[in-house]
C-alpha cells in the first residue's frame, strides 16, 4: 500500500502558496485494510476515509465511468489494482492531477507542472465532458488564479462550449451551482468566473438575464466594487444581480436556491435602485424615503439596511450616489421616533401605527429638507 498527496495541495505547494487542506490517495489497499488501521469511512458512493488522528481525507484509488446525465451518473471502480495514473486520469485539470509520494517524488503524467509554469488551465482528458460541474470548477480556478496570470486554454474552452451546446449544463442541480457561485464570488477575481462562464455559453443557461453586454458589464462593475470592500456573500450576490428588475432578480435568486439572506437582500437592492434613481436630488420626497425604509424594514433589520447601503454604494452610478445621503439621513431621523412615548400619549392599535408613520415622515422631511 502506497499513500500520495494529491490535488490542490500538490498544486498549491508548487505555486508556492500556503496549503489549506490536504487530500490523499491510497493505492493497493481495500476498505478492510483501511478500517483495520483505524480509518473511518465517509460517504457511501466513494471509498473515502478519514485518518484517525489528522481527520484528513484518504481516498482509495478509483476510476469513474459516466453512465447517465449529470452528477449522479457515475459508476465507480475501486480495487487494489487501480494505479495512481488511472486515478489521476479521472481528475478535472492537469494542475489538479499531480501526486507526491511520501518519499517526495512527484507523479505528473499529464504535465500539470508544465501547465502551472505556462499558467494554463487545461482538462486532463476527454472524460472532462462527463461532469458539467467541471465547467464551474474551471471557471472558479480561473477566478482564483487570474491574478497569477492563469487562463483557460483554448482546447478546454472549446470542450466546455461543446458541453454547453450538448445541454450538459442543464443537468446540474441548483445546490451544486450555488455552491460554486458562492465560492467563486469570494475568489480573488470573481468577475473572471462569470466571464469564463459567459464565454463558454454556460451563463446563458445558469443566469441568462445577465448575458446581454450592457447588463453584464453593470453586474461586473458592481461585483468588482463590492469585492474590493471584502463584503459578505449576500452583498456580493446582490451586487451581481443588481442590474435586474425586482421580479426577475427574485425569481433567479430563488431558482439558484441562494440562502434566504442572499435572496432577500438581492431582491431589496433590485427593488430600491429604481426608486433611488427617481428621487429628486434637490428635494427628495420624504414619503418615498419612508417607503424605502419600510420596504427595508429598517427598524427591525438595521444590519440588513447597512448591507443594503453597501450594495447600493457599489451599484449606483456616481451621479446617483448622492441620493444615498438623504436615505441615510432619513434612516437616522426615522429611528428617533419612540413608539413607547406615543403609547404613553394614549395611541394604540392602528392609531399607533399611523402616529409612528406620521412622526417618522415629519422627522424625515425636516432632516432632508435643504
Ligand atoms: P481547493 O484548494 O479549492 O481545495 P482542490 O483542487 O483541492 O482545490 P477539491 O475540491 O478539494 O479541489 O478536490 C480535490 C481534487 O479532487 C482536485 O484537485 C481534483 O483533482 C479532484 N476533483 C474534485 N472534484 C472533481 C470533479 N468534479 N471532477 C474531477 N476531479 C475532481
Ligand atoms: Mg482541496
Amino acid at each position: 500500500m502506497q499513500t500520495y498527496l494529491v490535488g490542490g495541495a500538490v498544486r498549491d505547494e508548487l505555486l508556492g502558496l500556503g496549503v489549506k487542506d490536504r487530500d490523499w490517495v491510497v493505492v493497493g489497499a481495500t476498505p478492510e485494510h483501511m478500517l483495520a488501521q483505524g480509518f473511518t469511512q465517509v460517504g457511501s458512493d466513494f471509498p473515502v476515509f478519514l485518518h484517525p488522528k489528522t481527520h484528513e481525507e484518504y481516498a482509495l484509488a478509483r476510476t469513474e465511468r459516466k453512465q447517465g446525465h449529470g452528477y449522479h451518473g457515475f459508476s465507480v471502480y475501486s480495487a487494489p489494482d487501480v494505479t495512481l495514473e488511472e486515478d489521476l486520469l479521472r481528475r478535472d485539470l492537469t494542475i489538479n492531477a499531480m501526486a507526491r509520494s511520501e518519499q517526495g517524488e512527484l507523479t505528473d503524467p499529464f504535465n500539470g507542472s508544465k501547465d502551472l509554469d505556462a499558467r494554463q488551465l487545461r482538462h486532463v482528458s476527454e472524460a472532462f465532458k462527463e461532469d458539467p460541474l467541471r465547467i464551474l470548477r474551471t471557471a472558479r480556478f480561473a477566478a482564483r488564479f487570474q491574478p497569477l496570470g492563469f487562463s483557460v486554454c483554448q482546447e478546454t474552452m472549446d470542450l466546455m462550449r461543446t458541453m454547453v451546446a450538448e445541454g450538459e449544463v442543464e443537468h446540474l442541480v441548483p445546490e451544486r451551482v450555488w455552491q460554486e457561485i458562492q465560492r467563486a464570488i469570494h475568489e480573488l477575481s470573481p468577475c473572471t468566473f462569470f466571464q469564463v462562464l459567459r464565454d463558454c455559453g454556460a451563463l446563458a443557461v445558469l443566469i441568462p438575464e445577465l448575458t446581454p453586454d450592457a447588463i453584464f458589464s453593470v453586474a461586473m462593475d458592481a461585483l468588482q466594487r463590492v469585492h474590493a470592500r471584502e463584503d459578505s456573500t449576500a452583498e456580493r450576490f446582490s451586487a451581481l444581480l443588481s442590474p435586474l428588475d425586482e421580479s426577475t432578480c427574485a425569481e433567479r435568486a430563488k431558482a439558484l436556491k441562494a440562502p434566504n439572506d442572499c435572496q432577500q437582500l438581492a431582491r431589496l437592492a433590485a427593488a430600491s435602485i429604481p426608486i433611488i434613481k427617481q428621487l429628486d436630488p434637490i428635494q427628495p420626497s420624504a414619503s418615498t424615503l419612508l417607503e424605502l425604509l419600510e420596504k427595508a424594514d429598517v427598524s427591525r433589520r438595521p444590519e440588513r439596511f447597512s448591507q443594503l447601503i453597501n450594495v447600493l454604494e457599489c451599484t449606483l452610478e456616481s451621479g446617483d450616489q448622492a441620493q444615498l445621503e438623504p436615505l441615510k439621513k432619513a434612516a437616522d431621523a426615522a429611528s428617533g421616533v419612540n413608539p413607547q412615548a406615543l403609547i404613553k400619549q394614549g395611541f394604540a392599535g392602528k392609531e399607533l401605527g399611523r402616529a409612528i408613520r406620521a412622526e417618522r415622515l415629519e422627522r424625515i422631511a425636516q432632516a432632508v429638507c435643504r
